[in-house]
């Protein structure tokens, strides 16, 4: 079953997760997938290290989600650093590993890069070889609500998108957007555009005030007023912090709900006990525990 044909269907529901560091053990990651599985997730999908540095570990967590046979398992995947033919051969792992879905991006420049030292220079150039040489995957590109941070214009950077989507793209998954208006104005703008694909919201839970700043700063994302309140009433509360953070994750849930969305993506940061919390106060999907 591809996540493709799903859209026809329902909203999709799912997750994201990252490869612990190198020198961590990834048996805290494994429990947690577990229970994610009890959400039944339509996928799960699992970040790409910048540069591809943790790429042995992404492959084995998509080859879990996959042997599980519990959901999908869809990987991201940058070119930067990448030649052609070392992508080709990790595309052909992937799909050896059953692992058919895959999030094609271009992929963060580290300082000092001026382009991405590799054979692509954007990701429509990756959709467009992954489409020709390995049509098997279903291709996702990564679309911006508030425009990409390197981005000149909306203009600009929608015109970009719609580079990628003709390259092959199949959904577009969103980078986090706290403000669900922003969100709507862009899918409007787009559709203008004649992008008319399935679009996959991420939501980032509001846990810990540094991280929530850092987060949306580091992607030219805004803070919206209330969450600039909860920052400010309880930012110096750790606890109440997280209590008051999780009340508004699941309005934003709801309010990303009411805009109509095609698929609601959790970016759970790995923290399987908040996510449920999240998920079960707002009965959007209550786990057999
Ligand atoms: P592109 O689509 O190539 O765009 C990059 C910039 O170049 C944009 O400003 C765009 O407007 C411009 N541009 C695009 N095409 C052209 C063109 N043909 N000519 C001129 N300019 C162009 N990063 C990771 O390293 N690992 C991950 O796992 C990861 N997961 C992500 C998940 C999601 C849902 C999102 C939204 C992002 C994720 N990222 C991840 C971050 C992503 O790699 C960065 O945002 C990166 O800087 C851009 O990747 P892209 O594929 O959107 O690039």
């Amino acid at each position: 079953m591809k996540i493709t044909e799903l859209f026809k269907k329902k909203m999709t529901f799912s997750f994201e997760v990252f490869p612990p560091k190198i020198e961590q053990p990834m048996e805290p990651l494994f429990e947690t997938l577990e229970h994610l599985y009890r959400y039944n997730p339509d996928f799960i999908s699992c970040t790409y290290g910048a540069g591809g540095t943790n790429v042995g570990r992404n492959l084995e967590i998509c080859k879990a989600i996959h042997d599980s046979g519990k959901s999908i398992a869809l990987t991201h995947f940058t070119c930067i650093g990448n030649t052609r033919e070392s992508i080709r051969e990790q595309l052909k792992t992937y799909l050896d590993s059953g692992i058919d879905h895959i999030l094609a991006m271009r992929g963060d420049l580290p300082k000092g890069w001026e382009g991405t030292r590799g054979d692509f220079k954007y990701a429509n150039e990756l959709v467009e070889f992954i489409k020709q040489s390995f049509p098997q995957f279903a291709i996702a590109v990564a679309g911006y609500p508030e425009k990409h941070i390197q981005a000149n214009s909306f203009a600009e950077d929608i015109a970009h998108l719609k580079i990628k989507v003709d390259a092959g793209a199949e959904f577009i998954m969103t980078q986090l957007c706290h403000d669900v208006d922003k969100y709507s104005r862009w899918v409007d703008k787009i559709r203008r555009a004649n992008i008319n694909l399935p679009i996959v919201v991420g939501v980032m839970p509001v846990l810990a005030k540094d991280a929530t700043i850092r987060m949306a700063v580091s992607n030219g994302s805004s803070i919206p007023g209330d969450l600039a309140e909860v920052i400010g009433r309880w930012g110096e509360s750790p606890e109440n912090f997280k209590k008051a953070g999780k009340e508004y994750t699941i309005k934003q849930i709801f309010r990303y709900i009411d805009a109509g969305i095609d698929g609601l993506h959790i970016y759970t940061l790995n923290k399987w006990k908040d996510v449920s919390e999240i998920l079960n106060n707002s009965g959007i999907r209550v786990s057999g525990d």
